[in-house]
């Protein structure tokens, strides 16, 4: 056995969901004959490590282990509930991200069209000075 394997983390025991009853129920990791190597488990009812049936079997029966059984489906409910808010509060942010790169977007848009502006008045401006310039030049030939 290489170093890896004899520190590896035991397996997390679940519970089995019976479809027809809808609850949770204990069921061994093991089948009845299984003859392969039986890796540990670990029940998170109080991180309790088993690797034999039999040690399985007298762990479910002990009054904490069933008392998790019973809260397990509520938990499991809670999870899936906090999960549901989370992915709803996601997709909120995602919009308002997106919101705001429009609205990034279009103030990026009247910066440019408002420097265009100025720069045209700007061009203006001096286009007219300088009509001024001919326009006196040209009235004083004329005079
Ligand atoms: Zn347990």
């Amino acid at each position: 056995m290489t170093e890896t394997q004899l520190i590896a983390e035991p397996i997390k025991y679940e519970p089995y969901f019976n479809p027809d009853r809808h609850e949770y129920i204990d069921k061994s990791p093991w089948k009845k004959n299984f003859r392969g190597i039986r890796k540990e488990h670990k029940c998170p009812c109080k991180s309790y490590v088993f690797s034999s049936t039999l040690q399985f079997n007298q762990h479910i029966k002990c009054r904490v282990h069933k008392k998790w059984l019973m809260n397990y489906e509520k938990e499991i409910k809670e999870i899936n509930g906090q999960e549901k808010e989370l992915r709803i509060e996601n997709e909120k942010l995602k919009k308002q991200i997106k919101k705001c790169e429009i609205e990034l977007n279009n103030c990026h848009l009247l910066i440019k069209l408002l420097q265009e502006k100025v720069q045209n008045q700007e061009q203006q401006k001096l286009e007219s000075e300088q009509d001024k310039f001919y326009d006196t030049s040209e009235t004083n030939e004329i005079d």
